[in-house]
């Protein structure tokens, strides 16, 4: 029996460095998994390697920020699998930019995704998984508990994605629904997103090293040690747990 064995989990940005590796755990851990994401390709790519694998797997697509997409998106999902039992909101975006120099542009542009694309996941959840119960798991950072002077509204986005998540699970202990809800809070891990904001700044290598020198541990996280977390909170092992903060940081925040 895996862990999550029977469950239908849908997973955003499930083609992305850490969505797909959380894709990939669920499967090998028993679930259905719905990889939905902006990019097509990318998320039948992801599908296929998982039922190449053995797994159970459908590619979904789904831009977080449309709301009727999202209406579109689940109806896919328990149309072909049945139900829903997890959601975990984990695409997101980094657009680096100051308090003083972020265009309003990109500030809306990040909100959309880390933000309304939470909210409006976590609301078609709710909406599908109350009958029988379930587990939505927000992937926010060490970036929504503490700031970088360059990542002005990501940090914004992320520490909106902490409370955002505490209020849902206290509406939904509150209805009996049966649905937790919880943060997720990993450190830096070497994904596209990492890759991209560290290629945008005049010395990469510099911000590399100046990263990895602040984790105690000496090494960043992999998607995989992310994707461990999201799996416990995902199963019926985390049952009693809701509106929790997981941090996954190599022990970034206890300095
Ligand atoms: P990534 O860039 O590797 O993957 C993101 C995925 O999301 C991509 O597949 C992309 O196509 C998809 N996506 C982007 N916009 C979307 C939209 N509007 N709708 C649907 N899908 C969309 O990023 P990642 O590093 O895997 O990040 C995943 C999550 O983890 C994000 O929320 C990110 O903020 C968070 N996070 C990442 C790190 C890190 O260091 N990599 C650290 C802390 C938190």
């Amino acid at each position: 029996m895996g862990r999550v064995q029977g469950k239908v989990a849908m997973v955003t940005g499930g083609a992305g460095g850490l969505g797909a590796a959380q894709c990939r755990l669920f499967a090998r851990e028993g679930a259905r998994v719905a990889v939905a994401d902006i990019d097509p390709a990318a998320a039948e790519a992801v599908a296929a390697e998982i039922r190449e694998a053995g797994g159970e797997a459908m590619p979904v697509t789904l831009d977080v920020t449309d709301e009727r997409g999202w209406d579109k998106a689940v109806a896919e999902v328990t149309g072909e699998m049945g139900r829903l039992d997890v959601l975990v909101n984990n695409a997101g975006i980094a657009i680096l930019g100051s308090a003083e120099d972020m265009s309003l542009d990109d500030w809306r542009k990040t909100m959309a995704v880390n933000l309304d694309g939470v909210f409006l996941g976590i609301r078609a959840a709710i909406r599908a998984m109350k009958g029988h119960g379930g587990s939505i798991v927000n992937i926010s950072s060490i970036k929504g508990m503490i700031a970088d002077p360059m990542t002005v509204a990501y940090d914004a986005s992320k520490a909106g994605v902490r409370n955002l998540t505490k209020s849902a699970a206290l509406h939904c202990a509150q209805e009996r629904y049966g649905i937790r809800v919880n943060s997720v809070h990993p450190t830096y891990v070497m994904t596209d997103l990492v890759r991209n904001a560290a290629a945008s700044l005049d010395d990469p290598d510099a911000f590399l090293e100046e990263v990895l020198a602040k984790h105690p541990m000496g090494e960043l996280c992999e998607p995989e040690d992310v994707a461990y977390a999201v799996l416990y909170l995902a199963s019926e092992e985390s049952r009693r747990v809701t509106g929790a903060e997981m941090v996954v940081d190599g022990g970034y925040l206890a300095q």
